[in-house]
């Protein structure tokens, strides 16, 4: 009887699988362009450059998804050489990146945000990016945590050229 619910638990845990996933993301801080962060615009003299809206935490989001996944990365799924994602809405990356992981029965657990930036100072908008990442990744907001740092004033992060932003994401199915 204890032999065999023993297999019987083994066999469980090889239906349940958790994984993990990271991703990482830097964008140039140049005129002339919006701030965005986590699908929210933020007012700031300066955006970031890149092909599409340059959304460095969506960006992130969609490299540790897919990690998790075993579904390569952004820059083979999304290059930035493809005219069609010229100035795109990141949030098309991360609908469809879901997608592709719904179709292997994969579900987000929670993730975990840190975005690395001088300025502006993002304490008034972490709550904003927050609420709208749950939104778009369909969970409760206490399973979505954004955390903000900067640069101490060194490097390019410090020297306010850039903003960067780290994601992990834990899946199960
Ligand atoms: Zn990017």
């Amino acid at each position: 009887m204890a032999t065999q619910s023993r297999g019987h638990a083994t066999q469980l845990l090889r239906l349940y699988e958790m994984r993990v996933g990271i991703g990482h993301d830097t964008h140039r801080l140049v005129e002339g362009r919006p701030l965005i962060l986590g699908g929210v615009t933020i007012e700031h003299p300066r955006g970031l450059a890149g092909h599409s809206d340059a959304d460095v935490v969506l960006h992130a989001l969609t490299d540790a998804l897919l990690g998790a996944a075993g579904l390569g990365d952004i820059g083979d799924l999304y290059p930035d050489t493809d005219p069609r994602h010229k100035d795109a809405d990141s949030a098309v990356f991360v609908r469809e990146t879901l997608q592709r992981l719904q179709k292997d029965a994969w579900r987000v657990v929670n993730v975990d945000v840190i975005i690395f930036a001088q300025q502006p100072k993002l304490g008034p908008v972490k709550t904003t990016i927050r609420r709208h990442l749950a939104e778009l990744l369909d969970l409760p907001a206490d399973a979505v945590n954004v955390k903000a740092k900067t640069g101490e004033h060194v490097g390019s992060i410090g020297r306010g050229e850039a903003i960067a932003c780290q994601v992990i994401v834990l899946i199960d199915h």
